[in-house]
C-alpha cells in the first residue's frame, strides 16, 4: 500500500464528545466517522483493523469446526413473536415496517433465525452436532450508545450457535468453543480473562463472559489471584451470602437515623452504594405541605459511571406501593422518565423511606452531583425493612474467594465476548427436535456464543496506547511496518532502496505502506504513531552512505540503526 493511494485523514484534536482514550484515538486517527448517535462509517484505516479481528476470529471458528454461514439482518417479526423476544426484548430490538405493513427486527443477535435453519434443515441425531456461525452487522437501540465503537448502535459480532442431541454434546460444544475464544483472544495479544456469567433469564446451567481489562471497562470483574475463580459483579453477587456486613448495617444504621437532616447522610447512603455495589433504591419521598403528608416515590438509579457523577432518579408519581416486578421494567421506567438527582423543591423536612433496594445494573458506581446541591432538609426515617439489608449481597476485595482458597480482587473489564449454553429455551419455543436412534422427535440442545468485533477494536486501544497515539499490538495493526522516506522525491537513492524494501517486505508477505506523500518528517511521524504501526523503517541519505536505515519499534523510545541487507529479517 502507498500512502498517497490510501486515505489518511488524522485529526489533532478529538471531537468533544469523545470520552474515553478508545474512542478519542479512534477519532483522531480517522478509523472511524460518526454518523449518527452510535452509528459509524468505518474508515479505512479502521476497517483494515476490523478486517484483522474478523479473520482471525473466522480461522479460529474453522478450525473449532463452526461452518459460516449469513443469515440476514431484517428478519420477520413472526419468528421473533414465537420465542417471545418480540415484547420482551422492548426498546432495544430495532423495529420496521415494510411497504405491506409487515413487521420485522433488525436483528440484534440470531437464535430464531439459526433455530428456523436448523429445525427445518436436521432430521436425523446423525446430522449432529452442528454449530452454525456468521459474522454480520448487528442492531441494538441501546438506551445510551457511547464511547465509539464499545457501545455502538449498529456494530459487528460474530455469533455462532451449537446444537447437540444431549446435554453432554452440548457440554463439549461449549468447551470447543470456550477454547477457540482463548486461543482467539491470546492471538489478539490482549490481557483478558474468562469470567462466570450468571445466566439469569435465558436460564440454563452455563455462561462465560470474555473481558479485555481495562480501567474504563464498563463490568466489574471479581475474582482471585490465587486460584481460578473468576466471575462477573452479577454472578459474584449471586452466591455471595445474603447477610449484611457489619459495615453495611452500620452506613445504613446512621444514615437512617432520624433527626440528622443532613446532606452528608444521603451522600453516606450513596457512597456506600458505590462501594458495596447496590444497583438502584426505591425512595418513598414524604412531603408534608399544609398539614397533608403527599407520597412520592422515587426510584434512584445509580449507573456505572466511570466519571463517578451521574446519579439519576425518576420520579414515579402516584405510586406509592409499586413494585417492579423485573429489571426490564425498571430500566423502561428510567428509560422514559429521567431527570437528574437535584434539591428536593422544598426547604421543608421531607421524610425520605429507604423502600427497598432492587439490582437494576451490574456495578453502579455514583457520587452526589454537585456539593451543597442534593437533598438537603432530609430526614431518613429509621424503619428500614429488615429484608432490605438482607438483599443487599455485595461483593467487595478482600471478601473471601467462594472457593476458600483466597481473597477477592476486583478489576474492571471490557465484555468482548460471551459464552452461553441455552440448553432447549430456543428448540422447545420453536419446536426444533430431531429424531433419536428410536425414530423419536427430542428436542435439541443448543449453546450460543458471541464475540463483539468492533468493540474489541477499542478494547484492543484502552490497553495499548501511550501520549502519542495507539500502539497496536502486531496482529491488529492496520499497517505492520511503515516505510518514511527522508525526500523520496529529491534523492534517487532514497527513492531506489525504498521501493527495494517495500517489494521484499511485500513479497515477505509483511503487511507495509510506503508513506510517499512527502509529508515534513516531523508530520509523518506524528501520524504514524497517531495511527499506531507498530514497525517504523526511515530511510535516509545519510543512513544510506553507511549502508544503514533506521528502525523504531512503536514501543521503543529511540531508533536503532539496521544495516540495509538485515532489515527485512529484522523486521520479520
Ligand atoms: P453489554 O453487556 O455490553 O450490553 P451484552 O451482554 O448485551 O453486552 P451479548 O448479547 O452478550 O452483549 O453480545 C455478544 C457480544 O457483542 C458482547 O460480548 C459484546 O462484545 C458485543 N456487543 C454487545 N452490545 C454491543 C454494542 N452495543 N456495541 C458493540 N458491541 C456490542
Ligand atoms: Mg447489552
Ligand atoms: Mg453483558
Ligand atoms: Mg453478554
Amino acid at each position: 500500500m502507498r500512502a498517497s493511494r490510501f486515505f489518511i485523514s488524522t485529526l489533532k484534536e478529538a471531537p468533544s464528545d469523545a470520552e474515553i482514550v478508545s474512542h478519542k484515538l479512534m477519532m483522531r486517527a480517522g478509523m472511524i466517522k460518526r454518523l449518527g448517535s452510535g452509528i459509524y462509517t468505518y474508515m479505512p484505516i479502521g476497517l483494515r483493523v476490523i478486517r484483522k479481528v474478523e479473520a482471525i476470529v473466522r480461522e479460529e471458528m474453522n478450525r473449532a469446526n463452526a461452518i459460516e454461514l449469513l443469515m440476514p439482518l431484517v428478519q420477520p417479526a413472526e419468528l421473533w413473536q414465537e420465542t417471545g423476544r418480540w415484547d420482551k426484548m422492548g426498546p432495544e430490538l430495532m423495529r420496521v415496517k415494510d411497504r405491506h405493513g409487515r413487521e420485522y427486527a433488525i436483528q440484534p443477535t440470531s437464535e430464531e433465525v439459526v433455530t428456523d435453519v436448523v429445525r427445518t434443515e436436521i432430521k436425523s441425531y446423525r446430522q449432529l452436532p452442528l454449530n452454525f456461525y456468521h459474522i454480520q452487522t448487528k442492531f441494538r437501540d441501546e438506551r445510551r450508545p457511547r464511547f465509539g465503537l464499545m457501545r455502538g448502535r449498529e456494530f459487528t459480532m460474530k455469533d455462532a450457535y451449537s446444537f447437540d442431541r444431549d446435554v453432554e454434546g452440548l457440554k463439549r460444544s461449549y468447551q470447543i468453543m470456550f477454547d477457540a475464544y482463548v486461543k482467539i483472544f491470546n492471538r489478539f495479544g490482549l490481557q483478558f480473562r474468562a469470567v462466570a456469567a450468571d445466566n439469569g433469564a435465558i436460564g440454563g446451567s452455563g455462561s462465560h463472559e470474555f473481558h479485555v481489562i481495562a480501567d474504563t471497562g464498563e463490568d466489574a470483574l471479581v475474582y482471585c489471584p490465587d486460584s481460578d475463580y473468576a466471575a462477573n459483579m452479577e454472578a459474584a453477587e449471586a452466591i455471595a451470602p445474603a447477610a449484611p456486613r457489619a459495615a453495611a448495617t452500620q452506613a445504613l444504621t446512621k444514615a437512617s437515623t432520624p433527626g440528622t437532616s443532613k446532606c452528608e447522610d444521603v451522600a453516606a447512603l450513596l457512597k456506600l452504594s458505590l462501594t458495596q455495589t447496590v444497583k438502584s433504591i426505591v425512595l418513598t419521598v414524604e412531603k408534608e405541605e399544609k398539614g397533608v403528608v403527599n407520597k412520592e416515590v422515587w426510584l434512584l438509579l445509580l449507573r456505572g459511571d466511570h466519571e463517578l457523577n451521574e446519579v439519576k432518579i425518576a420520579k414515579i408519581p402516584g405510586l406509592a406501593d409499586y413494585r417492579f416486578a423485573s429489571e426490564a421494567e425498571i430500566v423502561e421506567w428510567f428509560g422514559t422518565t429521567p431527570g437528574y438527582l437535584g434539591p428536593v423543591n422544598t426547604k421543608k423536612p421531607v421524610k425520605l423511606i429507604v423502600d427497598r433496594t432492587v439490582a437494576v445494573m451490574s456495578d453502579f458506581v455514583c457520587g452526589a452531583n454537585e456539593v451543597d446541591f442534593h437533598f438537603t432538609g432530609v430526614n431518613w426515617v429509621r424503619d428500614l425493612p429488615e429484608a432490605t439489608v438482607l438483599d443487599i449481597r455485595n461483593v467487595v476485595e478482600g471478601d473471601p474467594s467462594p472457593d476458600g482458597k483466597g481473597m477477592l480482587a476486583i478489576q474492571r473489564g471490557i465484555e468482548v465476548g460471551h459464552v452461553f449454553q441455552l440448553g432447549t429455551a430456543y428448540s422447545e419455543k420453536m419446536k426444533a427436535t430431531y429424531l433419536d436412534e428410536n425414530g423419536k422427535p427430542q428436542l435439541i440442545q443448543m449453546g450460543c456464543y458471541g464475540i463483539g468485533v468492533t468493540r474489541i477494536v477499542g478494547a484492543a486501544i484502552e490497553q495499548n496506547f501511550d501520549d502519542k497515539g495507539i500502539i497496536w499490538p502486531a496482529a491488529l495493526a492496520p499497517f505492520e511496518v511503515v516505510l518514511c522516506p527522508m525526500g523520496y522525491d529529491r534523492s534517487e537513492s532514497v527513492k531506489a532502496e525504498t521501493e527495494k524494501l517495500y517489494e521484499a517486505l511485500q513479497a515477505a508477505g509483511v503487511d507495509v505502506i510506503l508513506d510517499d506523500r512527502g509529508e515534513r518528517p516531523g508530520a509523518m511521524f506524528a501520524d504514524w504513531e497517531l495511527i499506531g504501526a507498530p514497525h517504523r523503517i526511515v530511510i535516509g541519505d545519510r543512513g544510506l552512505k553507511e549502508g544503514k536505515l533506521e528502525y523504531q519499534g512503536r514501543r521503543d523510545t529511540e531508533a536503532t540503526a539496521v544495516a540495509l541487507d538485515e532489515m527485512l529479517a529484522f523486521v520479520k
